[in-house]
C-alpha cells in the first residue's frame, strides 16, 4: 500500500489489487504515469478531478482517505 497526499486528502494505492485497466491513467494522465517512479504525481490535476478518476478504478486499487 502507498499513499500520496494531496492538499487534505491521501491517494491510495494496493499494488496487488492493480488490473491494470488503465482508467486511471484515462481519466487523470497527469496523474497516473505508468512509466514514472513513483508512478502517481498528486500535483498533475485537481483534487476534485484525482476524486473523480479513482472512483472509476475498477478493482479498488485505488481509494480516497481523508485527513
Ligand atoms: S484504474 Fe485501478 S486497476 Fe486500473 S491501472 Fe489504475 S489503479 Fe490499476
Amino acid at each position: 500500500m502507498k499513499e500520496y497526499q494531496k492538499d487534505d486528502i491521501k491517494i491510495v494505492w494496493n499494488q496487488e489489487l492493480c488490473k491494470h485497466a488503465a482508467e486511471c491513467v484515462k481519466g487523470s494522465p497527469g496523474v497516473f504515469k505508468p512509466k514514472d517512479r513513483p508512478w502517481i504525481n498528486p500535483e498533475g490535476a485537481s483534487k476534485e478531478e484525482i476524486i473523480a478518476t479513482v472512483a472509476k478504478c475498477p478493482s479498488g486499487a485505488l481509494s480516497i482517505k481523508k485527513d
